[in-house]
C-alpha cells in the first residue's frame, strides 16, 4: 500500500515538474489544452484533469504565473519581470508591455483610496498590428 502511494506521488511530481519544464523553456502563455498536447507530443501520458491540477498546483506555490482572459487561464514563466498584457481578440496573439506612466497612476490611484496595492494585473484587448491591417485592406 506504501508502494501504491509512494509510486503515485512519484508520478505525480514528475507529471508536475514536466509542465514545470515546458513553461520554463518558453515565453508562451500557456493554456491547459497546449500544455497537455505539447506533452503529450514529447510521449508523455498525461490526462486534461492532471494538466489543470497541476497547473494550480504550480501557481499557488509561485512557480508559475497566469493572466486571466475572457474565455480562459493562461500559465507562463514566473522569473519575467512585471509585465502586463494586450491581447489580440482577432487572432489571440498576447504582447507583453510595461509602461512607467501607467504603472505609478496605478500606485496613485491606490492611495487614493488608502489602498495598499501589493500587485495587479492589466490586461488590454484589441487588434495586434497584423490583424489591423487584415481589416484595413
Ligand atoms: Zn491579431
Ligand atoms: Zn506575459
Amino acid at each position: 500500500m506504501i508502494t501504491v502511494i509512494i509510486t503515485f506521488m512519484q508520478k505525480l511530481t514528475a507529471q508536475r515538474q514536466a509542465i514545470l519544464d515546458l513553461i520554463n523553456a518558453s515565453n508562451r502563455h500557456w493554456d491547459a489544452d497546449e500544455v497537455a498536447r505539447a506533452l503529450v507530443d514529447t510521449g508523455a501520458s498525461i490526462g486534461i484533469a492532471t494538466v489543470y491540477r497541476g497547473l494550480s498546483a504550480l501557481e499557488s506555490q509561485g512557480l508559475i504565473d497566469s493572466i486571466q482572459l475572457a474565455d480562459k487561464k493562461r500559465y507562463e514563466r514566473a522569473d519575467k519581470a512585471h509585465h502586463d498584457h494586450m491581447v489580440c481578440t482577432g487572432c489571440g496573439h498576447i504582447e507583453e508591455f510595461s509602461h512607467d506612466t501607467i504603472e505609478a497612476l496605478q500606485e496613485a490611484a491606490a492611495e487614493k483610496k488608502g489602498f495598499k496595492l501589493t500587485g495587479h494585473q492589466l490586461v488590454m484587448f484589441g487588434f495586434c498590428r497584423k490583424c489591423r491591417q487584415e481589416l484595413d485592406t
